[in-house]
């Protein structure tokens, strides 16, 4: 006797990419931060775990809400703290979606998206992206038109391009919600700063940001949304009481306090990010320009999940993915993501891969 809802039944889950538990390894592959957060943080959690584990958070995480909307120049109540990122997409989902209406998303992108989507029970769609990841605009009217709720990651996963805002403000669905997944924004040249939600349909847009990359605190699961006070205020009533606690809130707030500090890794990130291009294209491995941290490279002769394999013997793990139904001149389309590293590791990286190829 299966209990589980038939929604639940029908899907897979998603899959994570590894996090092995030995050391020793060069991690590659879920786009995390090589360089530790800032001393701050130690410290504030070191300081909010001695005044006391005994009583429950803050619920609405006010000192973060306030650090925050000072540095994107808007009021805390534009600000909705969460679990990080993933649990903002979640909230969304359920606070917008009835089962049976339209979720839609480009494709290839967050896989993560879907998942969610069927565990609504909503309708999903994917809106097919052109092979060099530009919007197809006829196609994508016709979907947008009639979603509830489109997403769009931007600088999209696992391409790392980024899509200019003017462009994604037409993608708000005439009776619905923009979520934009802005999980790797900071790691863009000119990185923006929620101006998008001035726009004429910016009182319809969510922005989703993560303090799990460009503040190296994936371990901490902290992410942010930030839009109209009428939404946020709406997106609290499906949150959990709790959804932050004690120790996450006051790392979250030290790191976005030391925006030295997330600069200046971001910084050194995107130098790494210049080199690892250049040297990847030299090996023959075309490779899409990255706003992002990890670049997303195939090469002509395929071979992709053999070098994922052969990489990962040298303890060296970088992410392979396969979008079946992505059309790639006729095949499906499959590649590599690699994480911006350090230099060192990016050089043990470049050294193993210049063998492969
Ligand atoms: N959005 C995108 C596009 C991502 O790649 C990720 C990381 N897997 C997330 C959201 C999730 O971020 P978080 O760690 O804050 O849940």
């Amino acid at each position: 006797m299966n209990l589980f809802r038939p929604d639940v039944q029908r899907i897979a889950g998603y899959m994570p990419g590894e996090q092995p538990q030995a050391t020793g390894w060069t991690k590659l592959n879920t786009n995390e931060n090589p360089y530790p957060p800032s001393p701050m943080v130690i410290e504030a959690i070191q300081a909010a775990a001695s005044r006391g584990l005994n009583v429950y958070p803050d619920p609405l995480a006010t000192r973060f809400r306030e650090a925050a909307a000072a540095l994107f120049d808007v009021g805390p109540d534009w600000i909705l703290p969460a679990n990080g990122s993933d649990e903002n997409l979640t909230i969304l989902m359920r606070s917008f979606v009835d089962p049976g209406e339209l979720v839609a998303y480009p494709y290839p992108s967050y896989i993560l998206y879907e998942t969610l989507a069927d565990l609504q029970g909503a309708n999903h769609e994917r809106i097919p992206l052109n092979t060099d990841w530009s919007w197809n605009p006829d196609r994508t009217r016709e979907i947008v038109d009639r979603a509830k709720l489109v997403f769009v990651p931007n600088p999209n996963s696992p391409s790392a391009n980024r899509w200019p805002n003017s462009e994604l403000a037409r993608l708000v669905p005439p009776e619905g919600v923009l979520v934009l997944d802005e999980a790797y924004e900071d790691f863009c040249d000119q990185p923006h700063r929620a101006g998008i939600l001035q726009s004429d349909d910016g009182d319809r847009i969510v922005i989703t940001r993560t303090l799990s990359k460009s503040y190296s605190l994936a371990g901490v699961r902290f992410g942010f949304a930030i839009a109209h006070p009428d939404f946020i205020a709406g997106m609290r009533r499906v949150k959990d009481s709790y959804n932050c606690n004690t120790l996450s809130i006051a790392a979250a707030i030290a790191a976005i306090e030391d925006q030295e500090w997330m600069l200046r890794n971001t910084r050194r990130i995107r130098a790494t990010r210049t080199r690892l291009v250049e040297q990847m294209r030299v090996l023959g491995f075309h490779v899409v320009d990255s706003q992002a941290n990890f670049v997303w490279a195939t090469h002509s002769d395929g071979g992709h999940e053999g070098i994922y394999a052969a990489l990962k013997q040298k303890r060296i793990l970088v992410r392979y993915l396969k979008f079946p139904d992505a059309d790639s001149g006729g095949k499906p389309l499959d590649g590599l993501r690699v994480t911006i590293g350090t230099d060192d590791e990016i050089d043990r990286f470049l050294a193993c891969l210049s063998k492969l190829v």
